[in-house]
């Protein structure tokens, strides 16, 4: 990525515009240039790589002594089987730091300051990072502000942080860096300046669309989102036997080869789990639906397979006509066949119900010029049409239903909605 300061951004743009005869327009398409504009850019140390707990014990102390972080982790699940934090970027408003959890073995500290009400923390998408420190550290947090949430209840069309940033910071993301390998270490320069850069701009965004919040009215609507934030934990999810399935191409596949699919697939799970690597890195999809296809016998008519790879016959060859030859063994009742989800019964009084509440509903977010999803998703509707609520008590007892939601659709609006079905 070039960077060019915009102190000398005019005359060298020109002078490259002349010199090739494009338009300011056009080179901005062609070539990665991101535009720092320097009264804008938060005035930051450079990143502090925390890598001691003693580091990180004085860091914590600092950043709690400031009231507010931007805190972001980093995951490496293009590139490992077994998700984990990989990286901890935390940033106040004088410090940035990136805290290596391969090198600091008690993160607690930054659990601490998750957890302390005095201290207001930033995400992007807090959903998925406070899930993540929940399962590999237990943490908790207290106070959250969430930027991606307070972009979508002010009524910014893009709510993906490089769009946001781009918006009111003029800055452009390196989005090269979004598959990086953050299990690698050392991280590399750019690695470390697209971290830095993640965290680096939240807290002034935050001040941004808090502003917006407080202008058009929605503040408490997000202060609500935001203490919902506080329960999130991590929950394992069952052990999907039908994964296979959903492999590109999988459901064109006669039951034969479904019973193959399903021995290489988890054949490629054991072996993905072991090695710690995303299983498209080990044999990639389109090669498995291959294989179970052709089902070669030994490795010549493997290699003799189209879209099989040398290196994956080379590899795994010799597991994989395993894992073939196993799939080719089973009775043919027992091979798994694509069913199609039975339709379930026919309800016309909640179909009704809920035919009525998405009337309200749409109706209601075009009045407030509101994405209909945003106001209230299909999923809250349908648990207000299957709870069928007779008075505002039982309204309340839907718990997808949020305040703010009640407030703007009404309570009355609601229950006459669903009462009036016949
Ligand atoms: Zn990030």
């Amino acid at each position: 990525m070039v960077v060019i300061n915009s102190q000398y951004f005019p005359p060298i743009l020109e002078f490259i515009e002349f010199a090739l005869q494009i338009s300011l327009s056009d080179l901005h398409h062609r070539c990665d240039v991101s535009i720092v504009a320097p009264q804008r850019k938060p005035n930051l140390k450079p990143p502090e790589l925390v890598a001691s707990s003693e580091s990180l014990d004085a860091l914590t102390k600092r950043l709690a002594a400031r009231g507010r972080i931007a805190f972001d982790t980093e995951a490496a699940s293009f590139h490992r089987y077994i998700d984990r934090v990989y990286l901890v970027q935390v940033c106040s408003d004088s410090d940035i730091a990136l805290v290596d959890p391969l090198a600091v073995q008690d993160l607690s500290p930054l659990g601490d300051l998750l957890a302390d009400s005095n201290i207001e923390v930033v995400f992007h998408d807090a959903d998925y990072d406070l899930r993540t420190l929940n399962r590999d550290y237990g943490f908790v947090a207290t106070n959250v502000f969430d930027t991606r949430i307070a972009a979508q209840l002010a009524g910014e069309d893009s709510v993906g942080l490089g769009a946001l940033l781009d918006k009111y910071f003029k800055v452009t993301a390196n989005k090269k860096m979004q598959r990086a390998d953050w299990s690698r270490r050392p991280l590399t320069e750019e690695m470390v300046s697209y971290a830095a850069d993640d965290t680096r701009y939240l807290l002034p965004l935050r001040d941004r669309l808090s502003k917006l919040l407080k202008s058009v009215g929605r503040m408490e609507w997000a202060e609500e989102e935001f203490s919902l934030l506080e329960g999130i934990r991590w929950t394992q999810s069952a052990k999907d036997e039908q994964a296979f399935l959903r492999i590109k191409g999988a459901k064109a596949l006669p039951r034969r080869a479904l019973a193959v699919l399903r021995e290489l697939h988890s054949w490629r799970e054991k072996t993905a789990s072991s090695l710690d690597r995303a299983p498209f890195r080990v044999v990639g999809n389109s090669a498995l639906i291959a294989l179970a296809k052709e089902t070669p016998s030994n490795l010549e008519t493997m290699q003799d397979t189209d879209g099989i790879p040398a290196s994956v016959v080379k590899r795994y060859g010799n597991e994989l006509v395993k894992a073939i030859k196993k799939g080719l063994k089973v009775a043919p009742n027992d091979r798994p066949s694509v069913t199609r989800s039975k339709r379930p019964l026919a309800d016309h009084a909640y179909d009704r119900r809920l035919a009525k509440l998405k009337t309200l509903r749409n109706e209601t977010a075009l009045e407030h010029k509101m994405d209909s999803g945003l106001l209230c998703p299909n999923g809250t509707l349908q648990a207000i049409a299957r709870a069928a609520p007779i008075n505002s008590v039982q309204l309340l007892k839907v718990s997808e239903l949020r305040r703010w939601q009640r407030g703007v659709l009404g309570d009355a609006n609601i229950l006459s909605a669903i009462r009036n079905d016949d």
